[in-house]
């Protein structure tokens, strides 16, 4: 069943914290509502409960204006996960879920018949909460507790489930474990609506996101639509790397400390990598104010995408080749106008075998050049010795030699002098 929710604006005491929302929801759809703090997430989802009355617009499900139908009607449409359930009645779990049934129960004097029995086992049984049937609802974790709800509202054999922060008071394997359940939920054909903070998590479950801002529809649709950095900067405030996780290829954000912005020392560091191991120096770098530049790297490397998200500098080689003479030429270049150049410990074959010999360059050139963990470059060496070899002449020809990062950012800045 669709759910339309057309124009609506809703105010508190005169003041409108839902603005004109035009929101069209398919059914099978699993929406993320996010959005800062206040606003307007949970009175959105407080008025497609019919919680909250609408000053105008109004919302369709299947067609149907929500707010002129009667309670119980709503409730077989709509079933609603709550943040928190209270603790402190000595219902059993049981008892909890039949609770779902209320609606569709015919005569209330005459109570819950077989059938209804029957519903509330299904609904517990694919809650995996079956097991705890007549343990007393105070008594479950806060997991278990959040199942039984859930089973409780599909006991009520809702159409569309709404939530509200349905993960938030959980440890990280239970967040998981109920976005998992809701998920193979939406896949036997339910409609989810929740309230979520979490970006990654969201990505990674929801096919639609609806963001929200200062009560209005600021972007509505698929999590790599709705999650850029230009959104999540101008409508939470915050620097964040946007990705693809390597594992699910949910988009994933990763935030920037606050001193991305900070004005930068001016001083240029030519960072040799690859492999991946330049990408927390180059962090580092612009951390504390470097300008790093970055080379050569596989267009396919990990170093590579951190370097253009962070937008350094970089010169890039097509994957699986050797470092070309231009790439090599380019390289060369940013080796030259930098003022130190640090070599990372990435993996060193023939096709970057030049990297290194960048770095003898600028020991040529009388640069400072700083190598991390050289102790390891015989592991690292798949050129048969000569990367060994390269390292000892750089090393000899006055390298510095750095056990981390910590120390490289350490003797880095004692070396600029601040
Ligand atoms: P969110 O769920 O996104 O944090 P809310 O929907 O709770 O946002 O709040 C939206 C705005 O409405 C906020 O400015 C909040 O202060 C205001 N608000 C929420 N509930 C009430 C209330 N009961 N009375 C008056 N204002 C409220």
């Amino acid at each position: 069943m669709k759910i339309e929710i057309q124009d609506l604006s809703f105010k508190y005491d005169g003041n409108e914290v839902l603005k004109n929302i035009d929101l069209s929801i398919d059914e099978g759809t699993f929406l993320g509502l996010m959005g800062p703090n206040g606003s307007g997430k949970t009175t959105l989802l407080r008025t497609l409960m019919t919680y909250l009355k609408p000053d105008r617009g109004a919302i369709l499900v299947d067609s149907k204006p929500v707010h002129t139908l009667g309670e119980r009607e709503v409730a077989r449409l709509l079933a609603v996960v709550p943040q928190s359930s209270p603790t402190h009645f000595n219902f059993t779990a049981y008892e909890m879920v039949m609770m779902g049934r209320i609606p569709h129960i015919r005569n209330r004097l005459a109570g819950e018949s077989k059938s209804d029995g029957k519903i509330v086992r299904d609904a517990m049984q694919r809650t995996d909460t079956w097991k705890f049937a007549e343990r007393t609802f105070s008594s479950l974790s806060g997991g278990e507790r959040q199942r039984v709800i859930i089973a409780r509202a599909l006991a009520q054999h809702p159409e569309i489930m709404l939530l509200d922060e349905p993960t938030v008071y959980l440890d990280i394997a239970s967040q998981f474990e109920i976005m998992d359940l809701l998920k193979s939920l939406n896949e036997d054909g339910l409609t989810i609506v929740a309230v979520l903070h979490d970006l990654n998590i969201a990505s990674r479950y929801c096919n639609e996101i609806a963001l929200l801002h200062n009560g209005k529809l600021e972007s509505f649709g698929s999590p790599e639509k709705v999650f850029t950095s230009a959104n999540i900067a101008r409508i939470f405030g915050i620097e964040m790397i946007i990705r693809h996780d390597p594992l699910t290829h949910a988009v994933s954000a990763i935030p920037r400390t606050s001193s991305f912005m900070a004005a930068s020392r001016e001083t240029t560091v030519h960072v040799l990598c690859g492999g991946g191991t330049g990408g927390p120096v180059l962090n580092d770098l612009l951390d504390v104010g470097y300008s790093p530049s970055a080379g050569v790297v596989n267009v396919l490397d990990s170093d590579f995408e951190t370097a253009r998200d962070l937008r350094i500098p970089v010169v890039s080689e097509i994957p699986f080749s050797q470092i070309s003479d231009d790439s090599h030429a380019e390289n060369i270049e940013l080796v030259e106008s930098a003022k130190y150049v640090i070599v990372t410990d990435f993996p060193v074959g023939p096709g970057n075998l030049r990297n290194i010999e960048a770095a003898l360059h600028a020991i040529e050139r009388g640069k400072t050049v700083f190598i991390l963990n050289r102790d390891t470059i015989s592991e690292r060496d798949f050129v048969g010795g000569r990367a060994r070899d390269l390292v000892q002449r750089l090393i000899d020809g006055g390298a510095i030699p750095l056990r981390g990062r910590r120390e490289l950012m350490q003797k880095l800045e004692g070396a600029d002098g601040k």
